[in-house]
């Protein structure tokens, strides 16, 4: 519930004066539908209009403040001419311009013989000045309205920055007081100002320092968002933690057999995340991990052991992949590794129809099917388990939490590992993981070979050809990525299709080519032909980023890689050098490149490190625009920008433990004001079960 001091802060935008549906509409496009997500749209810029020259010294192509006599209007002689009116002070004259001006309108704003103050970007013209369509005409009694610092903000088609400001202050106008929710002690050792003080400086900038991301006031109020953020999550985890479990407990016999069918021995950084996990299986309450490791560290097997778990303990466990294809691979591999410990996963996706898939439900109803390996199909309502003890999913980032939850819930207390490839940088895990506890797989496994990367200009296309030419003579599989072009899945298609017939004209029908646009069912038969050896290259939009295993891919060429996000790269790099062979990735990219590609190509060639081309692209790239933050599940924030402020979120973490430690039902008064904070930043749902507890 929301409390009644937030009303006025969550009326909609349409409630403010001047306001109307129309410009409701694309207002709330750009901000958002509340009026509190008006006082969330930071300036970007300022202008400055406390210069008030004379005509006389006024400069060209500087913002300037004047007060003029009109002298004279000069209506177009046809509609392609401006509308021209002469004003002039004591020392001299200039011109206004208007194009498609309105006389009746023009006359009533500037009439002739009348004082205004104008304000705007002054232009030379000819000899002389002129300001083309003023950004303010008052009179001389409003001029102090004007003569001032105005805030700029972004804007989108159709909204003026004079409407956009208006609403902007009317909604701060309409801001109540807030009790303090931060820290007395942090308040003052930081010197922050109240919320309603925040907010009231920073859409009042006097100067380029007001508008900078670490004032005072911009750090109380990235702060602010940042708690919200680990208070909310911070219950979650209280809660999800507080659903006892049974401890699960093993007694190793079937992953005994498994280890010791294994080809290799397991690196001390699996052996760490099992202990981890077996850890938090033992204890009474709920496992919620999240297990990162680069493609390729081998987290299928911890996965298995934390599975494996379960079914020694006389449950059932179920791994959950992204895409039909990922989970058909798990199916295979961990078919294989489970043959030695007599178990026969089985598989649940949603081309499982009609009887088969009644087979399956029933099996896994009443127990007998132990392990399942399945698709979003696993969530469906008439999917039951007998006992769901673990479940396992692979590829986080494609799942939300919602669905997290909602396979949590298919069991009593089932104890969830995460497992993702992206590597996450630490400050960003602490905002969409702050719920989880992490493991991570930061070792690879022994005998891999390093992938070499060369940057190689877009012009030398004739020598990667006849590179990829002599690699595959040699048996070597190539995947060919081509680039994005636009936001658009349409020509990134197009992209791929032409350089499909190119190579195909040299290679014929040892070319394959995969892109988004296909069904499931055909991309599945080109990459399972490419995995079988029928195609040598595989031509490919980015759709190959996820986790499909080709071990024999031992090249991968990138098409205009100055174009794709240092994540997205490393995870395409990833399906290389999984084999024995020693592999290499061209990074093709165009002449001029700008800085930051040049940063980004350059770290792809220094380093294989997941976490540390993750910490550089958060500084590249800003935390707001890191790959697909959408998809992601990574929360975007409005105030913070974790790339400066990420000091901030590690003491938002640690504030939000101790008020979860200090006052868990927020029953003080400080924590009667947390649940405002929440509830401004919209992250009150976490926080619906605590009056009871
Ligand atoms: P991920 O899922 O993390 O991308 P996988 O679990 O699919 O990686 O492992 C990649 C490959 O490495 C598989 O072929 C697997 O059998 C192998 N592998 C896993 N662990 C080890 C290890 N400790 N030593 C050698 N090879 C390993
Ligand atoms: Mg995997």
């Amino acid at each position: 519930m929301r409390p009644e001091i937030l009303f006025s802060m969550f009326k909609p935008i349409t409630s403010l004066k001047g306001i109307g549906a129309r410009m409701g509409d694309l207002i709330e496009k750009l901000a958002g539908p509340h009026v509190v997500d008006l006082v969330w749209h930071l300036p970007s810029d300022v202008i400055d209009r406390r210069h008030a020259p004379k005509i006389a010294d006024a400069r060209p192509d500087t913002i300037a403040t004047m007060t003029v006599r009109v002298t004279k209007h000069y209506p177009p002689h046809n509609k392609r001419q401006p509308y021209k009116i002469t004003v002039m002070d004591d020392t001299g004259a200039m011109s206004l311009v208007f194009f498609r001006g309105r006389a009746d309108y023009l006359n009533k704003i500037l009439p002739e013989n009348e004082i205004r103050v104008i304000s705007g970007k002054l232009e030379r013209f000819g000899d002389g000045l002129q300001m083309t369509h003023p950004d303010h005409i008052v009179t001389e009694d409003e001029a102090e309205s004007v003569r001032r610092v105005e805030p700029v903000y972004p804007l989108t088609a159709g909204v003026s920055l004079k409407v956009l400001g208006k609403a902007i202050r009317a909604a701060i106008d309409q801001a109540p007081d807030l009790p303090e929710w931060q820290d007395k002690a942090l308040m003052a050792r930081e010197k922050w100002p109240t919320w309603h003080q925040a907010i009231t400086h920073v859409h009042a900038p006097e100067d380029l320092a007001d508008i900078d991301p670490n004032n005072l006031s911009r750090r109380r109020l990235a702060y602010d968002e940042l708690l919200s953020n680990q208070l909310a999550l911070a219950f979650v985890r209280q809660q999800m933690k507080r659903l006892k479990g049974q401890p699960l407990i093993g007694d190793d016999s079937l992953r005994h057999k498994v280890i010791n069918a294994l080809p290799f021995k397991l690196t001390n950084a699996q052996n760490f995340a099992i202990s981890e996990i077996d850890g938090d299986l033992k204890s009474e309450y709920r496992m919620l991990r999240l297990l990162q490791g680069d493609v390729g560290s081998g987290k299928t097997v911890v996965a298995l052991m934390t599975l494996l778990t379960a079914v020694e303990a006389g449950g059932q466990a179920a791994m959950m992949a992204p895409t039909e294809i990922l989970a058909r691979q798990h199916m295979e591999s961990l078919s294989d590794l489970c043959e030695a410990a007599g178990i026969q996963p089985v598989l649940l996706t949603g081309r499982e129809r009609g009887k088969s898939r009644d087979a399956i439900l029933s099996q896994l109803a009443t127990g007998a099917a132990r392990l399942v390996i399945g698709t979003h199909a696993l969530f469906q309502d008439d999917v039951e388990f007998k006992d769901l003890r673990v479940a396992v999913i692979d590829e986080q980032h494609r799942f939300g939490v919602h669905q997290r939850l909602t396979l949590a819930s298919k069991g009593q207390a089932v104890d969830m590992l995460v497992m993702t490839a992206t590597p996450i940088p630490r400050t960003l895990m602490l905002t969409a993981y702050g719920d989880m506890d992490v493991s991570r797989l930061n070792e690879k496994p022994a005998g891999r070979q390093p992938v070499q990367t060369v940057l190689i200009s877009n012009d030398r296309m004739d020598e990667v050809v006849s590179a990829v030419s002599r690699a595959q003579k040699s048996g070597a599989r190539v995947y060919w990525v081509c680039p994005l072009i636009e936001e658009s899945e349409v020509s990134d298609m197009a992209a791929a299709e032409d350089r499909y017939d190119h190579l195909r004209a040299i290679f014929g029908d040892r070319v394959g080519l995969v892109h988004g646009r296909m069904k499931g069912a055909d991309k599945d038969a080109v990459m399972l032909a490419f995995k079988t050896g029928e195609l040598d290259i595989l031509v490919a939009t980015t759709v190959i980023e996820v986790g499909v295993d080709v071990p024999e891919a031992s090249i991968m060429v990138i098409e205009h890689a100055e174009r794709f996000g240092l994540a997205q790269l490393h995870q395409l790099r990833g399906r290389i050098g999984r084999g024995a062979e020693k592999s290499t990735c061209l990074l093709m990219h165009t002449g001029n490149l700008g800085e930051v590609a040049k940063t980004r190509l350059k770290t792809m060639r220094e380093t294989d490190d997941g976490f540390v081309i993750a910490e550089q692209d958060l500084q590249l790239r800003g935390a707001g625009e890191l790959l697909g933050t959408r998809q992601s599940g990574l929360p975007a924030f409005r105030l913070a920008d974790l790339a400066l402020h990420g000091d901030l979120l590690q003491m938002a973490r640690d504030g939000s433990e101790l008020i979860l430690r200090n006052d868990p039902g927020l029953q003080s008064e400080r924590g009667q004001a947390l649940r405002i904070l929440l509830n401004i930043f919209q992250q009150d749902s976490s926080i619906k079960n605590i009056r009871s507890g």
